[in-house]
């Protein structure tokens, strides 16, 4: 089986090495020519939107899937008329834009933070006059890892001008700022046949918008409730693949922020913390084969690689992590690699000392400090450490 993979990237990589392990060839469609994922299949190099690159890409192909929600909708499109392409385009349309994104989860009576949209700087006054500050400004389209969002604490109607400009007055929401006490999302995977399988809960830290660290949490009280919102989005899309919904914890009600229709860096822990990975899970879904198991019996976690990679010795000292380089060269605020930690049941408290140790490596010090010191509060602690960082 040939698997066409829209975006050549990290994610494009890892799912690469999962299908090469079940057998499958790959062939890529990326218009950057040092794109990371590349040298584990068939190339093809060129603008999404161009008809004769699309051709190259699709032909002899199975199946195509894509790595990042924001593949132009029309190429997505362009493929599904010649190949299946799964996850389903409805799931991009969705996804791409955060107003449909809202509304999907409200129509499946998923909570979301409250919101309105807005197209104008007038539009901008009045939400902000209605909903009060702070106040999260995010473009509808094309955001990810914080970039297209900014946060307002103040309704001075200059700031307001000078936030509608740093958006570059594009189509946007305005949604309340959430006080979470944890942020947390779940990796889903839908098989052909409807069948499902759900990961532990994730819990996440971000700084600068960008996802910094992820524990898996067992027997977490929310897990239920935070599967039944994925499962009904898995279901009202006919979902195919992993899918990955996150979640605000505020005091125990669980707001849903947004939905990647793709494999996801919170799961990244589940190459060696799973029986079976969120890659190789999203590549038995596909490809029509029925998913593998998703326990996972023993502590895992997700300390990203921002920017520039630790001194590989100096992680291998580390007992059970793992050091994953995507290939990428180093550059402020790029994901150039993660360390995934396991460790075992009865050893918790060392295991968050592990994975303090790697969040120092990774240059994330005030997470590893509030991680490290535990507690029933850490999470918020934690939060707020890596937002004064
Ligand atoms: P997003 O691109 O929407 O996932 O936002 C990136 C990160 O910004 C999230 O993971 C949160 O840490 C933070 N964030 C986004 N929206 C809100 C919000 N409404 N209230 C508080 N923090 C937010």
């Amino acid at each position: 089986m040939r698997v066409g993979l829209l975006g050549a990237g990290q994610l494009a990589g890892m799912l690469a090495d999962a299908g090469a392990a079940l057998g499958m060839k790959h062939t890529f469609l990326s218009p950057d020519p040092d794109s990371c994922a590349a040298p584990r299949g068939d190339f093809v190099c060129g603008a999404f939107d161009d008809v004769q690159t699309l051709t190259r890409f699709t032909e002899g192909l199975d199946v195509v899937t894509y790595e990042f929600e924001n593949v132009p909708l029309a190429a997505a499109e362009w493929c599904a008329d010649r190949v299946p392409v799964r996850p389903p385009v409805a799931a991009l349309r969705v996804a791409q834009d955060r107003l449909a994104e809202k509304r999907a989860f409200q129509r499946l009576d998923i909570p979301v933070p409250a919101y309105a949209a807005v197209d104008s700087l007038d539009e901008l006054r009045e939400a902000v006059d209605r909903h009060g500050v702070p106040a999260v400004l995010k473009t509808r389209t094309l955001g990810y890892d914080g970039r297209g969002q900014v946060v307002l604490r103040d309704p001075a109607p200059g700031l307001l001008s000078e936030a509608w400009d740093a958006i570059g007055r594009a189509p946007a929401i305005l949604e309340e700022f959430v006080s979470f006490n944890r942020e947390l999302s779940i990796v889903a995977v839908r098989a052909v046949d409807g069948s499902e399988a759900f990961y532990p809960l994730n819990q996440n830290w971000h700084r600068e918008g960008i996802l910094r660290l992820t524990v898996g949490v067992l027997g977490d009280p929310l897990r239920d409730l935070a599967e039944e919102y994925a499962r009904r989005l898995l279901a009202d899309l006919d979902y195919v693949g992993t899918l990955t919904l996150e979640l605000f914890d505020v005091a125990g009600r669980l707001l849903a922020n947004e939905f990647a229709p793709r494999v996801h860096n919170s799961g990244h822990w589940t190459i060696e913390g799973a029986a079976t990975s969120q890659f190789e899970n999203h590549m038995r879904a596909i490809s029509g084969s029925p998913l593998g198991p998703t326990g996972r019996p023993r502590p895992a976690a997700m300390v990203n690689l921002i920017g520039s990679l630790p001194d590989s010795e100096l992680v291998r000292q580390i007992p059970g992590a793992t050091l994953h380089a995507y290939g990428k060269s180093g550059r402020p605020g790029r994901k150039v690699g993660h360390i995934t930690l396991v460790g075992e049941e009865n050893e918790r408290e060392r295991f968050m000392s592990r994975v303090a140790c790697a969040l120092r490596y990774a240059g994330e010090a005030a997470i590893a400090d509030v991680v490290e010191s535990g507690g029933a509060d850490a999470s918020a602690r934690a939060a707020d450490a890596a937002c004064e960082a």
